[in-house]
Formats: structure tokens, sequence, C-alpha cells
């Protein structure tokens, strides 16, 4: 988390279109499997939603009411995963849509979840640890008939961390009578925690980038990238890019960018973001800004903050040639088109950013049968996934001459419309 001498993070104005995003998502893979209305109307509805009210004692004395949500999109496949996110703009619109996501994204990788998210309206950075963790348990307590680990599991998102896991977990088991560490993922490793989970998102990032390069007869050791936001997701993809031989050329967060054509120096950079809570002001290359970020004449660009940075507009600006989304819906359906009229391969978030609740899975088959893996074990098995989704995806868009997106939703939709026939609809 940034310093707390920086500034709040501004709201991002696009979450309220993430809806509309996911519901133009699946209309189009709705309509490539020819399913009827009556299967498209069950698919765009959530299962379940609850809207809570916070009460916070603030640390002067005073009251102030947030809300929260949580919806669980789809749970046909397994119980409710999702994250939960904390953020001044979040509403429940951009919570549906979160949540419809990770119904897809846990078909394509295939994990035993649905799909669901939380939210509470609460810029973290602004409120004291000990005020965090009072949101924090009040949350859990309001949402605990919904919640648990055959119900619906959570993990971090942006906002939130391994902390506010450990909470959300000490709430739950305290108030069932026993320690119940499988209602969270990504907690600490001292709770039931699994070695790998931190990073796992952004190796599953760079593993699907490496592969569709490798469609492309190329590899991460002969291209550039771009990362945006440097948060959960792109700071430790900017270090796995470097790692696998790219040259990672510029980075930016929600108060700045820098650039330097010849290759960041990663290990200073991150050492920069240690001590100043940002990426801007390294010294290490020229400052640049989020939309400049996002124009640059790199190979690789990696959009990993928030929903809709790539509209029409920024999509037609955009000169890379994969963009592998490392953040939730950060294309709309008008930039998706743009960027596939420019012959720009998207690598989209349901595949690219699910290593996150892919280690989350193995994380809660660890807590289930209190045995834990080896760190290699977990990377070798997330990898396996990961390539194998890639692998799956990229197949059917070859056969079907569809994009990448579409052959995702495609199967995601397709996993969890099979399980919803196969069970049945009751009564
Ligand atoms: N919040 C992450 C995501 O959007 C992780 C979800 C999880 O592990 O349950 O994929």
């Amino acid at each position: 988390m940034p310093a707390p001498t920086l500034p709040p993070a501004p709201t991002p104005a696009t979450t309220s279109s993430a809806l509309a995003t996911a519901q133009a998502q699946l209309a189009s893979a709705i309509e490539i499997l020819g399913y009827d209305a009556g299967m498209h109307a069950v698919l765009a509805t959530p299962r379940r939603e609850m809207n809570v009210a916070i009460p916070l004692r603030r640390d002067d004395g005073s009251i102030q009411v947030l809300s929260g949500y949580r919806v669980q999109h789809n749970i046909s496949r397994g119980p409710g995963k999702g994250g939960l996110r904390y953020s001044a703009g979040v509403d429940l619109d951009e919570v549906r849509a979160l949540a419809m996501w990770m119904t897809w994204k846990c078909a394509i990788v295939d994990v035993p979840y649905g799909g669901a998210k939380g939210g509470v309206t609460i810029d973290p950075r602004t409120y004291s640890a000990a005020e965090l963790e009072r949101v924090t348990r009040r949350y859990t307590s309001e949402i605990m008939p919904m919640i648990g680990p055959e119900r619906d599991i959570m993990a971090p998102d942006i906002g939130t961390d391994e902390r506010v896991m450990a909470w959300v977990m000490d709430t739950y088991s305290v108030n069932i009578g026993y320690t119940i560490p499988a209602v969270t993922t990504g907690k600490p490793l001292a709770v039931g925690g699994s070695l790998g989970r931190a990073t796992a998102t952004s190796r599953g990032v760079v593993h699907t980038a490496a592969a569709a390069l490798a469609d492309a007869g190329t590899s991460l050791a002969e291209v550039t990238a771009a990362v945006q936001g440097f948060g959960k997701v792109g700071s430790h993809a900017v270090r796995f890019l470097a790692e696998a031989g790219a040259r990672v050329v510029a980075v930016s967060d929600e108060h700045g960018g820098v650039h330097a054509p010849d290759g960041l120096d990663v290990a200073a950079l991150q050492r920069h973001v240690q001590e100043q809570g940002t990426v801007a002001g390294f010294p290490g290359g020229e400052p640049i800004d989020n939309a400049g970020l996002l124009a640059l004449d790199v190979d690789v660009l990696i959009p990993a903050a928030v929903e809709g940075v790539l509209d029409a507009e920024a999509a037609g600006r955009v000169k890379a040639r994969w963009v592998v989304e490392g953040a939730n819906g950060p294309t709309t359906p008008e930039g998706d088109r743009v960027l596939a009229e420019r012959g720009v391969v998207v690598v989209p978030d349901i595949l690219a950013n699910a290593g996150g609740v892919v280690v989350s899975y193995f994380e809660w088959v660890q807590a289930n049968q209190a045995y834990w893996w080896t760190a290699r074990e977990i990377e070798e098995r997330l990898e396996q996934r990961m390539t194998t989704a890639y692998g799956e995806v990229a197949a059917l868009a070859r056969a079907e001459s569809v994009s990448l997106r579409d052959a995702a939703l495609v199967i995601g939709v397709r996993r969890v419309a099979e399980a919803h026939l196969i069970r049945g609809l009751y009564p």
C-alpha cells in the first residue's frame, strides 16, 4: 500500500460501465453458442445479492455509515468465489460485473467454484488500521449468512490484503465457534495461507503472455512491455517479466508513471516504491501519464489497474501488438472492437488474471485437508493449469475464427450452462 502521506487515489470514472461491459460480453457468447433467451436470462442474473449498511465508529468518535455488498453471480459449479474490493467508487453494479467475471474465470481454469464478489464503499488509504479492522469485522458479520467454506469464499482484491482476509476469517470463525481457515483465501501464511498466493495472479499473467507470444513464434526475451498499475498484480508482473528477459520500459500507478526506453531497473524501481509508495518520481526514467503509457510503442501492454481504461479512444492509440489483461474489465466492448480492427491480440482478463483464483483454490484445498504443499508444487501446478487453459482457449479461437475473449467466454459460459442443464431446474 502507498505511504500514508499520499493523497487518496482518484475514483475511476469508468466503473459504472463495468456491468454493461460484462453483459455485452455474455450476450456475445450466448449468440455464438446459440442459447435461448431463458438460458441467457439465467446466466445474466445474479443468483444472490446482499446490500448491507456498515456503521463505523471513527477514531475521533464520530459515526459514519458505509455501504457494503456481496454478490453471488452463479453457484452451479460450486461455492461462490471472489475478491473483496475496498474502493470509494464501488457500487452494486460494479460488484455484479466483477462477480460475473469470476464465474467465467473459475470455469475457464476448471476450478469447482461459481463466481462472487464483495465491495465496501471506502477509500482504505484515508482510514486507520483500527478503523479498517472494525469495518471488515462488521461487514463480515452482516454477510455471515452468505459466506462459508462451502458457500462463498472471499479473497483480496483492490484495496484489501492478507490482513483483511485474516480479520474476515477470524470474525467468521469466532462467530461459528472454531477456526475455519477455508472461508477466505489470500490469508497470511501463519493462519493457513498458501505459498505462492501473493504472486499467483502476476505469474499467471506472465504465463499467458508467454503462451500468446509463443503462438506468434516469439518469446518474452524478445519483447518490450509496459505495465499500467503497480499493485498486487502489476508490481510482481513487472518482476516476472524482467526475469523472463522482457524489457519493461514503462510502469504507472494512480499517482503517475515512469518511462525508460532502454528498460527500467526493476530492482531499483521496487526499492523506490517501498520508500515512496508510488512509482511516480522514480529517477531511472522520464515521467509519463497513464494515457501516455497506454499509447506507447511497445510489444506487450499489460493493463493491471482498473476497469474501462481501454475505451474506443484509448484503444485507437494503442501501438502494442499484444494486450494482456491483468486487471478485471480493462477493455470496453468498443475498445475491443477497435483493438480487433487494428490486429491487436487481446489475452482476456478471465483467462490472463485467473492465476490468483487458481492458487486460491489450492489454498482452499490445502486448508480443507490441513496439509500444505511446497512452493514448487504450487508454481508447477499453477503453470500447468494456466497453460492448459490458454491452450484450450487458443485452440477454440483458431477453430472458430473468433477472438481469444470470445473463445474464453464461450468455454466459461458453456461449462456453467452445462452444469446448470445437468442439475436441472428446481422445482
Ligand atoms: N480478486 C481476484 C480476482 O479478481 C482473486 C479472486 C480469488 O482468488 O477468489 O481474480
